[in-house]
């Protein structure tokens, strides 16, 4: 089945299976927000200057030898740091262009508390000069940390023409993108790194102008706040990069389609390394920085070696059906197949990133959620959702929906995502393949210096391959142990039967897909029904209706009449799980508890059109703020803003809104 082009070429996405399931059908982050949850509005939050600030990334990773300090980056022209091919390094130091004007447009205050910054802070001269590249930490005198950006590559999907490899772009790297420090919140012991988005070229802008626009930059600043939540209320907290503030350059005009406004979105990730940084070091078969990157990202970018999931056997009878049961969540009998295998500390560093990636999209298929572009480069080592671009939340659910507009193949579609980010961390495991490989001569000297020989690379070759298949198993598993609790979290449920799976979910997805109804609106308005109301067929015959559009439902082949039926058998199977799981007396618990896990706003696609049009024609700046406080506070029933303007936003979309698209990089 699978073969080798060459020792670790690329292996095929063994995935068909478990594609399938997919579209019939995160404790990751949860320990940390629940943490930066606890701290209370203004207690031990810290001012910018005294936030305690880091370049681990750059004092332990190589840089760009054209430019090896600070100082060589600073006393260069500026137009002296644009593109080329940049080798041997990581990143380039490179300052961000200051902008002749600026207006400071939004700030997340759930970032500000995240980050440990006390509120006021945004308000002061020196967050504004940050925020939009005016200011950063370097000075001439003093030295200090100096901005960079950082360099990677990047593969895109399977070509349908070949069957083959995807398409590999060569070097990437950050275009547009600048990081000025790493911060730690001190309550939480977080850090993260901060960049600004559009803050002007690098040497990885290739032909592009290093900038972004007004446009692109409100949905990235609403998204990345909407998409993560405090945790300790929700079930809705995909990891993510995050946004502190948007900046609009009211002097840039910047080029696309038409001239645009340009802006820059300061934005923050405990790590921005993608899967394509990995290829780009393998493409170029630099394989002592493939060595040094991975036991970086093992050490300082998750928590040590020891912290990486081990070969351990448990017992299986500690597993519960209870949707929460922590548990439930391991996948236990591929953990105990893993034995047997020699599996070195990368092996393992492979599995952690290939578990977080799985949980990452088992929570955006459960929320219906499309990041667009998911190249290796878009595909985070650390388990975000990365680089917002034609990203969209499902509004009718169709398993073939891609809100990317050129995406004619669907490689990005919503049923495709599973397998996408598991055909990208085949390619990880590639690069990393002579170091899971080599097992317990990694640390050897001779294989250290030269790599495998002809004597060892065969054994090696078997070695990294049953890894990479034995974590492809368990990708398959976490993903559905994670898509399954967040499903029977969304339905209610307090526990798993196997029978869910087909019964309930897939019957739901089905039966959404058949009439043309909304994803994401079905499960809101299913946590206000309440059991008394679904007693009988002719109840829910009658309820049936609150599901469908203003203008009814949708498809081939249906009557008013069948369509209530369809729905109305669906709620009668729902119902008799609910009733196994909750006493009648918890009923409106039960309700409660599923509006605080199923979102009545999302930031939908017209949404933000609508948001953009009126900050960008209009400069109707507070509709930013509004939209901001309704993204981070998804479940509430209402605002206090503007009553008529939170009912059209969360109301059903309008119909020849939904479904948008849109263009790649802006
Ligand atoms: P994206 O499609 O946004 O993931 O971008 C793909 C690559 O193109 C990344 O390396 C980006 O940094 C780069 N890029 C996209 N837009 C620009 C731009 N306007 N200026 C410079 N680089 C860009
Ligand atoms: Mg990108």
């Amino acid at each position: 089945m699978r073969s080798y082009t060459a020792p670790f070429g690329l292996l095929r996405a063994h995935f068909m299976s478990v594609r399938s399931l997919l579209y019939s059908s995160p404790n990751l982050q949860h320990r940390r927000s629940q943490m930066a949850s606890q701290i209370s509005a203004t207690d031990g939050r810290l001012s910018l200057a005294s936030l305690p600030k880091s370049n681990i990334f750059t004092s332990k990773l190589p840089s760009d030898p054209a430019f090896e300090t600070p100082e060589t980056s600073h006393r260069a022209p500026r137009e002296a740091l644009g593109p080329r091919l940049v080798r041997g390094a990581l990143y380039t130091f490179v300052r961000p262009e200051p902008a002749e004007e600026s207006k400071l447009l939004g700030v997340s205050p759930k970032a500000m508390e995240d980050l440990g910054l006390k509120s006021g802070e945004e308000l002061t001269s020196q967050f504004k000069a940050l925020v939009s590249g005016n200011d950063f930490c370097w000075d001439e005198e003093v030295g200090g940390i100096y901005p960079w950006a950082q360099c990677y590559g990047g593969i895109a999907q399977f070509s349908e023409l070949t069957k083959r490899s995807g398409s590999w772009a060569g070097q990437l790297g950050d275009g547009r993108a600048i990081s000025l420090f790493e911060a730690t919140n001190p309550r939480t012991n977080i850090r993260y790194e901060l960049q600004l988005k559009g803050a002007g070229r690098t040497p990885y802008s290739r032909f592009a102008d290093g900038k972004a626009v007004l446009r692109s930059s409100i949905r990235e600043y609403v998204v990345s706040e909407g998409i993560t939540l405090p945790l300790s209320l929700s079930a809705l907290g995909v990891p993510t990069t995050r946004a502190l503030a948007i900046t609009l350059l009211p002097q840039s005009k910047v080029l696309r389609e038409r001239i645009e406004p340009g802006a820059i979105v300061a934005r923050f990730a405990e790590s921005w390394l993608r899967i394509g940084t990995f290829d780009l070091l393998r493409a170029r078969g630099d394989r002592a920085l493939i060595r040094q990157l991975a036991t970086y990202v093992a050490e300082d970018v998750f928590q040590g070696w020891e912290a990486l999931p081990a070969m351990v056997s448990l017992d299986q009878n500690q597993s519960s059906d209870a949707v929460d049961n922590p548990s439930r969540q391991i996948p236990w009998d591929q953990i105990q197949a893993h034995q047997g295998v020699q599996e070195n500390r990368f092996a393992r560093l492979y599995r952690e990133i290939a578990r977080r990636n799985a949980k990452t999209v088992a929570a955006w298929q459960a929320y219906g959620f499309m990041n667009g572009v998911l190249n290796t480069d878009n595909t985070s080592i650390y388990g975000l959702s990365l680089d917002y671009g034609p990203f969209a939340f499902m509004d009718n659910f169709d398993p073939e929906y891609t809100p990317n507009h050129d995406d004619h193949l669907l490689r990005y579609s919503y049923k495709n995502q599973p397998t996408i980010i598991w055909w990208n961390l085949v390619r990880l495991g590639e690069s990393l393949g002579e170091l899971i490989g080599a097992g317990d001569d990694v640390d050897k000297e001779g294989f250290i210096r030269d790599g495998l020989t002809e004597e060892t690379a065969p054994a090696a070759i078997q070695r990294a391959q049953d890894i990479i298949d034995r974590t492809g198993n368990e990708f398959r598993i976490v993903f559905l142990n994670e898509y399954k609790r967040l499903m029977s979290k969304r339905l209610g449920l307090k526990n798993q039967k196997d029978s869910d799976f087909q019964d309930l979910f897939s019957e739901l997805l089905d039966t959404l897909e058949a009439l043309e109804l909304d994803f994401n609106h079905f499960f809101r308005r299913l946590s206000n029904v309440s059991l008394a109301d679904i007693e009988t067929e002719q109840m829910r015959k009658e309820i049936a209706s609150i599901f469908f559009h203003n203008e009814g439902f949708g498809g081939i082949g249906y009557t008013e009449d069948s369509a209530r039926q369809r729905v109305g058998d669906w709620l009668d199977k729902w119902r008799h799980r609910i009733i196994e799981d909750w006493s009648p007396e918890h009923d409106l618990e039960r309700q409660k508890l599923m509006q605080t896990t199923n979102p009545k706003f999302l930031p939908r696609g017209w949404i933000l059109d609508e948001v953009i049009e009126r900050v960008e024609r209009r400069g109707d700046r507070e509709v930013l703020g509004r939209i901001m406080n309704m993204a981070l506070n998804p479940f509430n029933d209402e605002w206090g803003q503007d009553r008529d303007e939170e009912e059209r936003f969360c109301g059903d979309v309008p119909k020849f809104k939904r479904a948008m698209m849109c263009s790649c990089s802006s």
